[in-house]
């Protein structure tokens, strides 16, 4: 026991804690005057006469408790902007209080902090009427709680089973009537709580030197928060939390009685002082510590039971998902609040899901959307896209492209994507730039450009850069890219298979795509354009199938026409198929038929092509057309249902590009690849099944924020990493460009 001065013939000084209560405590049995003795203080200082109630807890702690609306003698009752706030403190100060224990009564100004929520706030806010005791001496103090004998209080409560909000900011409004509604929208932008004294005591006591934490509880929502309540309902609310702030407090006096040294060991002048060398029983804060906890009205996260949980939060640490828990939970385990090293995010309109994944597309085409529409498909190809290509494709064209389709893509949602398009390692530098999850593809054609003259070339500017680029960051992978059998060779597409499985890589190429790539190949009519580069006469997919390229490696875009013996054929060998249903009919390619390929148990993705031929990369809109599309050529509305299509725009991307065990659905240990969709729209009401809302009823633009590896590259709409005023000066710049050569070329490209 600590004494006054070493003194041996005086009593051992007694530990004293100061607790100021409200209306709340004032006809609590625990403060019965019957059990108190009242001192009534004359302030030194001036401020009046205070009556204390003295209590003896044990020989070495005694309480001295105070009423705060009756602790003027000459009043029975004083209203808060009339409480005798200097004479209170200053009493307190006289009679030696060590430290002070405030209960208050408070407003929630968050939904999410109910009635009988008790919180522990960190700071408090007072604009107005700020109290001293400065009046005529000089003084200077940091106001603040004692963080200290806070964390004392919240482990006390933590260890008995009740679980406050730690933190928070109180604020002081100067009452005695409520706020209006106005006034709490400006207020709610300063703190969570709200009342009417705790910050003009806290001040007193840090200008007086004697530490201070405030215990509060919710006995009312503030105006325009939740239901207006008439004078009679607060106090019903008051009555009904009663017990609940008693427990509280009881639990508080029990710890301080069983450590009363705590509250000697306490810096009346330190607000970050921390108690716990001083006391090695008691833990530190209960706390457990991640970076984001995202709280949200709904978390779909695609997992094996498709399991949809409402009012839960997700929780992010080191970019993996380390806890999905409901909200409350969440608010008591990691803080109901922002702190320095946990941010606390609320989106109670939105949906949590896993980043869509695109699993075919050809980024830098964006430069070339809407460059030509609606012609036939040779055409299209030889006369307006390859041509234009052979001239205008360059490193920096491939640069500028990726950057404004990553924007898009994080705008709408995609998180990760497969790609297959010229200067690959631009496309890499870009998903390193940006933030996003890519697969850059090692491309092969069979015709020269600007990036390689030919074949071997290609395909060893694609080892170099899978050797360059490998394990600079886990978001960054590739694939090996050949573009189809009628613009490589059969003997290239050979090398290319041996390549991915060298490097355990996609091998992901256009397959099936238009009838006469089947049946020109079929025929063997080598003068086709679209014929397969070999001499067999067969489709396709059968010379793959007898070069065993086709294994669980192999994702195929498109295979819009294969017939039933290959589908058998195709899943008995474990391949993938990427769907993109918008490419299939904008150059009337046919329609996939989707359904009987997902019944022969084959991994079914989505993508949406290059921009040139969609025209947008809207992965929302790519999903709702697989499920419509498919019911229409199944002629059957139960074809792809909307959780079907949720999967195969997440976790079947991830299994075609062998990530499924990192991302691809929302659970615990995954990468946090994961988006929000905001369904307050008027367009999403009501809301019965959420999922069917995302498949059906949304679009991208109600994505608002997007992660991946726990990084936000999109909060509120506004990208984080790429500067989309930049975007649209660039995008200027290749459309002049690419208007120019159009204008001039001559028609080949070869
Ligand atoms: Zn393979
Ligand atoms: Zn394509």
């Amino acid at each position: 026991m600590a004494s006054a001065g070493g003194n041996g013939e005086e009593d051992a000084r007694k530990v004293v804690l100061g607790v100021i209560g409200g209306s709340g405590l004032l006809k609590s049995a625990m403060f019965a005057p019957e059990t108190m003795k009242e001192e009534v203080v004359e302030t030194e200082a001036g401020f009046g006469k205070i009556k204390l109630m003295r209590k003896e807890l044990n020989e070495e702690l005694d309480i001295v408790f105070a009423q705060r609306h009756a602790c003027d003698v000459e009043k029975d009752y004083s209203p808060p902007h009339l409480v005798n706030f200097r004479g209170l403190l200053s009493a307190m100060k006289q009679v030696g209080v060590n430290a002070i224990l405030a209960v208050c009564s408070v407003g929630s100004m968050r939904h999410h902090i109910g009635m009988g929520a008790l919180v522990l706030p960190d700071d408090f806010f007072c604009p107005q009427h700020i109290l001293t005791t400065f009046d005529d001496a000089r003084g200077h103090n940091v106001p603040g709680f004692n963080d200290a004998l806070r964390t004392e209080i919240l482990t006390a409560l933590f260890r008995s089973g009740e679980r406050p909000l730690d933190g928070g900011v109180y604020v002081n409004s100067n009452g005695p009537r409520f706020e209006t509604k106005a006034e709490i929208r400006f207020m709610s932008q300063c703190g969570e709580i709200i009342g009417m004294t705790g910050a003009h005591e806290a001040t007193l006591a840090k200008e007086l030197g004697i530490p201070y934490a405030m215990l509060a509880i919710v006995d009312n929502m503030a105006n325009g928060i939740g239901p207006q309540l008439t004078l009679e309902e607060f106090f019903a609310v008051q009555h009904k939390n009663q017990p609940k702030i008693e427990n509280a407090v009881h639990v508080v006096l029990n710890h301080f009685k069983a450590y009363p040294e705590v509250l000697l060991s306490l810096d009346g002048d330190g607000a970050d002082a921390s108690a716990d060398d001083k006391a090695p029983s008691t833990p530190a804060s209960p706390k457990e510590v991640c970076d984001e906890v995202v709280h949200a009205k709904s978390v779909v996260t695609v997992d094996a039971e498709e399991r949809v949980l409402e009012n839960h939060a997700v929780a992010i640490k080191d970019g993996k998902i380390v806890d999905i828990l409901p909200s409350h939970d969440a608010d008591v385990k990691y803080g109901a609040f922002s702190s320095t090293t946990t941010k606390v995010v609320r989106l109670p309109d939105s949906v949590l899901m896993p980043g869509l994944i695109n699993a075919h597309t050809h980024t830098p085409m964006v430069f070339m959307r809407g460059f030509s529409d609606d012609l036939p498909l040779d055409k299209w190809l030889t006369e307006k896209i390859w041509p234009t290509e052979v001239r205008t494709v360059s490193k920096d064209f491939v640069r500028d492209g990726s950057r404004l389709a990553c924007a898009e893509f994080i705008r709408g949602g995609v998180t990760c994507f497969s790609d297959m398009y010229f200067f690959p390692e631009s496309t890499a530098e870009i998903i390193e730039e940006t933030g996003i999850r890519g697969f850059p593809g090692s491309i092969v054609i069979g015709f020269p450009s600007n990036y390689a003259q030919g074949p071997a070339e290609y395909l060893e500017k694609g080892r170099k850069m899978i050797e360059d680029y490998s394990g600079r960051t886990d978001r960054l992978k590739f694939c090996v890219a050949p573009h189809s059998t009628y613009a490589v060779s059969e003997e290239d597409l050979i090398k290319a298979h041996k390549m991915a499985r060298e490097f355990n890589l996609p091998f992901h190429t256009h397959l099936h795509e238009t009838e006469r790539e089947v049946d020109d190949s079929e025929r063997g009519d080598r003068s086709s354009s679209f014929c397969h580069q070999c001499d067999k006469k067969c489709r396709p997919l059968r010379n793959l199938l007898d070069n065993g390229i086709v294994d669980e490696h192999f994702v195929a875009a498109h295979m819009v026409h294969i017939k039933d013996d290959e589908i058998k054929e195709y899943a008995a060998a474990g391949a993938h198929v990427v769907h993109c249903p918008t490419s299939n009919l904008k150059l009337a390619s046919g329609f996939c038929p989707v359904q009987k390929i997902v019944d022969a148990g084959i991994n079914v993705a989505i993508g949406t092509d290059g921009a040139s031929s969609n025209n947008s990369l809207d992965m929302f809109q790519e999903m709702k057309l697989a499920a419509i599309m498919a019911k229409g050529v199944a002629k059957e509305p139960c074809a792809i249902p909307a959780t079907q299509a949720l999967r195969m725009a997440t976790i079947n991307g991830a299994k075609a590009l062998g990530i499924a065990d990192q991302v691809g659905s929302l659970e615990v240990g995954k990468q946090a690849d994961m988006i929000a969709v905001d369904l307050s729209d008027l367009s999403c009401l009501p809301t019965y099944h959420v999922v069917s809302h995302l498949v059906y009823a949304c679009n991208r633009h109600q994505v608002s924020d997007v992660w991946v590896q726990g990084k936000c590259l999109m909060r509120s709409r506004q990208l984080l990493t790429i500067d989309a005023g930049k975007l649209r000066r660039v995008a200027e710049k290749w459309q002049a460009i690419i208007a120019e050569v159009d204008s001039n070329h001559d028609g080949t490209y070869q």
